[in-house]
């Protein structure tokens, strides 16, 4: 059965880095494998930089982004390479030379196309090279075009599997039982050949597309981080890992901001009965987290934590109630927007909204509903969701701070702060 590994942008941010993965490979023997690489460390954010200097129409600022990519990508190949650098050399140069086209092409287009036709090159990119340095280094894998492999419909951005199609495109690679397949994580295509994306972060989704494709029998999520952990260990100080936890536990987390696993990655490894183990690509012997059918009998709280917050508290007008044709009006438009609410509360007379502050999208939405609806925005707050709660780690946790908004039900509480008043490092309670 096959196993699929997935290595995010950190495992793979450096030529030190493309040579350990090399050594893992190389000592381990688990085959077939498909293995699923992101862009190589920041490089999709400095591919969206790139998008926006060249919509912008600032030639310069284009340009020197775009060799400042080449530049890196290149000085990799070298220290991986050395004097055998040229081959590789010129397979970015050619697919840097595609990306300058496509940019120029595409710039006139509707956003989500034109981001869709040049983001994926941070992929393609990294895994020409990290495929070059294992075939070089021993390791012998063949190269995938992931675009021609996950299917899915022209909804750019945030494109939707044809699950059909791309089991049969995957399953067609009719893999061997040693081979090792390297793919791009992230991107995929329409039956057509059109680039899509499946949202940032969606390296961890092309992974579980890989898996339930295959029907596999495992995937490794390689991170920066020894597991799954009750909250962010950079945020809290006193975080513990998770050993095992349910798919729908972990679904929960992910759902609500958990930034270790992209939300969409777990249905389909649930649908299959195939374990996620999140483990560390630098601490080997370190025991990882399996996200499996079955957790523990006793749910551990976790905490997660949403930064960059934005409230809306909406009122009609008229006298009127915040009635269901009004909430149909109003949900609709976030979902025009492209927004998710992460908490929502409903009055009479009253909706509150938090949502991601992301001024593109946000300021537009905002613009269009002041126009029909009585609108108080407050900015800069700290969205806190505890899973599993108890009134004394709330309260415990609330401190003496303002609290904004609140929801609560039986498995999950949430509580909205101003950012002002949080503390950069956490501690859950005792
Ligand atoms: P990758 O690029 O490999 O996808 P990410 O940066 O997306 O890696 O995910 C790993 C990061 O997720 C960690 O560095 C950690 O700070 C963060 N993180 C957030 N919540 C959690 C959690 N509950 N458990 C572990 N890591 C978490
Ligand atoms: N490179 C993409 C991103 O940064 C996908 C991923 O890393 O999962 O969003
Ligand atoms: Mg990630």
């Amino acid at each position: 059965m096959t196993t699929v590994y997935k290595f995010g942008g950190a495992a793979i941010h450096d030529a030190a880095a493309i040579r350990r993965l090399g050594e893992r490979l190389a000592s381990d023997r688990t085959r077939p494998l498909v293995v699923v690489v992101s862009a190589m460390g920041k490089t999709t954010n400095s591919l969206e930089a790139l998008l926006a200097a060249a919509r912008h129409d600032d030639d310069t600022d284009y340009r020197a982004r775009l060799e400042a990519l080449r530049h890196d990508h290149l000085a990799t190949a070298e220290a991986l390479f050395g004097d055998r650098a040229a081959p590789v050399g010129e397979r970015l140069g050619a697919l840097f030379e595609e990306l300058d086209r496509r940019h120029r092409r595409y710039r006139g287009e509707a956003r989500p196309l034109h981001y869709d036709q040049t983001i994926g090159f941070g992929e393609l990119l990294s895994t020409t090279l990290v495929a070059a340095w294992l075939n070089a280094s021993g390791v012998a894998t063949q190269w995938r075009d992931a675009r021609e492999l996950i299917i899915t419909d022209d909804c750019h951005q945030a494109a939707n599997v044809d699950w059909r199609a791309t089991t049969q495109r995957i399953r067609g690679l009719g893999i061997g039982d040693d081979a090792i397949v390297l793919t791009q994580g992230f991107i995929a295509g329409t039956a057509d050949g059109t680039p899509t994306t499946l949202g940032r972060e969606g390296s961890d989704y092309s992974a579980a597309i890989f898996a339930h494709c295959l029907e596999a029998e495992a995937v490794v999520i390689w991170k920066d981080v020894p597991g799954l952990f009750n909250a962010d260990p950079r945020r809290f100080a006193n975080a513990v890992q998770l050993a095992r936890i349910s798919y729908d536990e972990a679904i929960e987390l992910a759902w609500h901001g958990a930034k270790v696993i992209h939300p969409k990655t777990l249905a389909p490894l649930r649908h299959k009965g195939i374990p996620l183990v999140v483990r560390s690509f630098e601490a080997l012997d370190a025991p990882p987290s399996i996200i499996a059918a079955d957790g523990p009998d006793a749910p551990t709280p976790a905490f997660i934590l949403a930064e960059g917050q934005a409230l809306l508290e909406l009122h009609p007008r008229d006298f009127a109630f915040m009635d269901e044709p009004r909430l149909h009006d109003i949900f609709g438009r976030l979902a025009a927007a492209g927004l998710h609410a992460g908490l929502v509360d409903l009055g009479a007379a009253r909706l509150s909204l938090c949502l991601d502050a992301h001024p593109a999208r946000l300021d537009p939405l905002v613009a269009s509903l002041a126009c029909d609806y009585a609108l108080e925005r407050y900015d800069a707050l700290t969205l806190l969701t505890v899973r599993h709660p108890t009134d004394a780690l709330l309260s415990a946790l609330s401190g003496t701070r303002t609290i904004l908004a609140e929801r609560r039900n039986a498995t999950t509480a949430q509580r909205l702060f101003l950012a002002s008043e949080c503390p950069a490092t956490w501690h859950i309670p005792a």
